[in-house]
C-alpha cells in the first residue's frame, strides 16, 4: 500500500478521501467501529451546511464515499509503526503491513477517575449520548468541568429526573452552552467538587463527593466521567515530536518525523472539532499523496 492511516475517525475518512482522489493507495486501519467519536454523536449542530446532523448517517457516508474511492479498510489495533529500509512497517495485532506513509487519526481516548472501574457498565459510563436513555427519569451525575462534561449534564438532563454536574474546576464551555445549563431546572452544579469514591452491591448506588472540604453522599443510578482525554500515541516511534502529548504538527500536517503525518484530535491544533479534524485530514491526505509521488 501507498498510505496507511490509522483510525477511521472523520480526520482519517477525509484524509482517505483525499489521498484518494490524489491517485494514492489507501487503507484504513480502525479498530473499533468506523466514524470515531462522531459516529456516536446524535445531534450535531455545527457541521457546516447540516445544520442538525446524526453522526452516525454522516460518518457512514464518509465510509461510503472512501469505500467508493478504493480505500481498504482493515478491522484491527495498530500496535507499532517502525520505519525500515525506507518503507513504514505497521503491525496490528494479528500481522504487519508496509506503507511508503502513514497518517496518524488516532483521535484520543477518555480520561478515567482511577477507582470507578468495577462499576463500569453497571452504572459508570463514559458517553452519555450512548447510555443515556438507560437512566430516562433517574437520578445521575456527571464527572469533569469542561465543555464536554458541560454537554454530557445537559443531554442528560433530557433524560433523567436529576442531574449533578461534579466540577472540580470552573466550568469551561461556550456562553451559549452556560446559558443552557443556568436554565435546566433539574440540572446542579456542585463547584470546586470532585467524586473521591464510588459505591454499590452490583451496580452503583452512591457516591461520595468532595464538596467545598465537606464529603457529602449522593444517591445516584448513573455517573457519567467526562474527566479529559488523552491523546492515542503509544504505537509511534520515539522520533515522533509531542507536546503535552499530543502530535506536532507542521502546515502540511507533517510530524517531525518524515513521512508521518497526523490530522484531528490527536494533534497539537486547538480546536478539536469535527469540521477540524476534516480540514486537517483533507491536508494530511493530500500532502501526504504528495509526498508519496516525490518519493518514487
Ligand atoms: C461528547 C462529545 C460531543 C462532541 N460534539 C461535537 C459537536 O457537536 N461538533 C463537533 O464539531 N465536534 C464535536 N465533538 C468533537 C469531535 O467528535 C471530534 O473532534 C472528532 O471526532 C475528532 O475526530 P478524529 O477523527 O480526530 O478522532 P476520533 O473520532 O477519536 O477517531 C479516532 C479513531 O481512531 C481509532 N484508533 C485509535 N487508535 C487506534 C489504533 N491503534 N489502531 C486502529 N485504530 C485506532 C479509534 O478507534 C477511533 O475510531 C464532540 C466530542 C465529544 C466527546
Amino acid at each position: 500500500m501507498q498510505i496507511a492511516i490509522i483510525g477511521g475517525g472523520v480526520g482519517g475518512l477525509t484524509s482517505a478521501i483525499y489521498a484518494l482522489r490524489a491517485g494514492c493507495q489507501v487503507t484504513i486501519f480502525e479498530q473499533y467501529g468506523y466514524g470515531g467519536i462522531t459516529a456516536t454523536l446524535t445531534d450535531i449542530e455545527n457541521y457546516p451546511g447540516v445544520p442538525k446532523a446524526n453522526g452516525f448517517d454522516l460518518t457512514q457516508q464518509m465510509l461510503q464515499q472512501a469505500k467508493e474511492l478504493g480505500a481498504k479498510t482493515i478491522r484491527k489495533k495498530v500496535v507499532s509503526v517502525v520505519e525500515k529500509d525506507n518503507h513504514f512497517v505497521i503491525s496490528t495485532t494479528k500481522d504487519q503491513h508496509v506503507a511508503d506513509a502513514v497518517v496518524v487519526a488516532s483521535g484520543t481516548r477518555r480520561n478515567n477517575l482511577g477507582f470507578e472501574q468495577p462499576f463500569v457498565g453497571k452504572g459508570v459510563s463514559y458517553c452519555a449520548t450512548c447510555d443515556g436513555n438507560f437512566y430516562s427519569g433517574q437520578v445521575v451525575a456527571v464527572a469533569g468541568s469542561g465543555a464536554h462534561a458541560v454537554n454530557e449534564a445537559l443531554y442528560l438532563a433530557n433524560l433523567a429526573r436529576k442531574v449533578y454536574l461534579v466540577a472540580d474546576k470552573p466550568l469551561k464551555a461556550d456562553q451559549l452552552l452556560l446559558d443552557k445549563l443556568e436554565n435546566a431546572s433539574n440540572l446542579e452544579v456542585l463547584a470546586d467538587s470532585n467524586v473521591v469514591e464510588v459505591n454499590g452491591q452490583d451496580k452503583l448506588q452512591q457516591i461520595k463527593v468532595m464538596c467545598n472540604g465537606n464529603l457529602k453522599d449522593l444517591d445516584v443510578d448513573g455517573l457519567f466521567v467526562a474527566v479529559g482525554a488523552s491523546p492515542q500515541t503509544e504505537f509511534l516511534p520515539d522520533t515522533v515530536a509531542k507536546e503535552k502529548g499530543y502530535l506536532v504538527v507542521d502546515a502540511t500536517m507533517q510530524t517531525t518525523h518524515k513521512g508521518i503525518f497526523a490530522c484531528g484530535d490527536v494533534t497539537n491544533g486547538n480546536l478539536k472539532q469535527i469540521v477540524s479534524a476534516c480540514s486537517d485530514g483533507a491536508k494530511a491526505g493530500w500532502y501526504s499523496a504528495k509526498y508519496v509521488k516525490m518519493k518514487k
